[in-house]
């Protein structure tokens, strides 16, 4: 699998998870049946606000790879919602953008979400994957660095921020693998979770790689952990999906039938997938039907290349 099909098999794979994932939101339980009556149904594959966001940080990050602009990132954001506010936006970033618009600066906004604690949502975590694309991900320290501060311009919490992070390292770390299996990447999902500091993000996703490595089940896991917007849920609930093993379809599966956020949880899920296991392993009917994939892919390369 060429580093190409790998990039490009992140963005692919988070717009999958997150079309695929779309239409079971708020379920308790997707069974196999319901997923592949809607898979086969042949519908366009339309994503929601997680994809939205990842688009708009991937198109900035284009000009700005260092992310010196977050003001700029965050108005690129808040455009974006104006042009499709129906995307499925959670509450938090159009209040963050109401008061923006009256003259605070994003973090500034966003840190007095929550009474002032700031969101722990998965709102960072999931459109956080162009990240860990770039080359300079491929240092942990860079790759955290890059995800907290576009984290910061919605997100100020720290277990949003430590969501972000790990999925952004884990993704590079993907990326720069040279064999994938089953042991490579319990060894970079385990190496992203050691570098996190002490907290529910960190101390979860030791339990995921724990139970998964003697034996359990994913649903198993997610079960204990959840499967709500909290980040400090579905960022281990996703990487139980990749742990779950397969190719990325079925990782994305296996996330959709955990239940919950779905498409935010199989859009993490699958762009992990997408960057270990490429675009071969995925459908072609189904990418056929994906919503903007020829920019997906441009972007993709683009920002892999840099
Ligand atoms: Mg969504």
């Amino acid at each position: 699998m060429s580093g190409r099909g790998r990039a490009r098999g992140v963005l692919l794979g988070l717009a999958l998870g997150d079309a695929l994932g779309a239409p079971f939101e708020g379920r308790s339980r997707v069974t196999g049946v319901q997923l592949d009556a809607w898979i086969d149904a042949g519908e366009p594959l339309r994503w929601t606000d997680d994809t939205h966001m990842a688009l708009t940080l991937a198109r900035h990050l284009v000009d700005d790879p260092e992310l010196d602009d977050p003001q700029a990132l965050g108005g690129a954001f808040a455009r974006a919602y104006a042009l499709e506010p129906w995307r499925g936006y959670g509450a938090g970033p159009p209040q963050v953008f109401a008061m923006v618009a009256q003259g605070m600066s994003f973090e500034e906004a966003a840190g007095t979400l929550f009474g002032g604690a700031g969101s722990f949502g998965n709102g960072a975590a999931m459109r956080v994957a162009p990240v860990g694309l770039l080359p300079a991900a491929i240092d942990p320290r860079r790759a955290a660095r890059l995800a907290e501060v576009q984290a910061r311009v919605t997100h100020t919490h720290p277990e949003a921020i430590d969501g972000a992070t790990v999925i952004a390292q884990v993704i590079a770390g993907l990326l720069d693998l040279d064999k994938v299996d089953a042991d490579a990447i319990v060894r970079v999902v385990s190496a992203a979770a050691s570098r996190l500091s002490e907290g529910p993000v960190r101390d979860r996703l030791t339990g995921v790689v724990d139970v998964l490595a003697s034996g359990g089940e994913p649903a198993m896991v997610v079960g204990r952990c959840g499967t709500g917007v909290a980040a400090a849920e579905s960022v281990p609930a996703a990487i139980a999906a990749l742990l779950g093993g397969g190719d990325a379809l079925r990782v994305v599966t296996t996330a959709i039938g955990f239940g919950g956020d779905t498409d935010t949880i199989a859009a993490m899920a699958g762009a992990m997938a997408g960057a270990a296991w490429g675009l071969e392993r995925m459908p072609g009917p189904l990418l056929d039907r994906l919503e903007a994939r020829a920019e997906l892919e441009r972007l993709a390369d683009t920002l892999s290349c840099r």
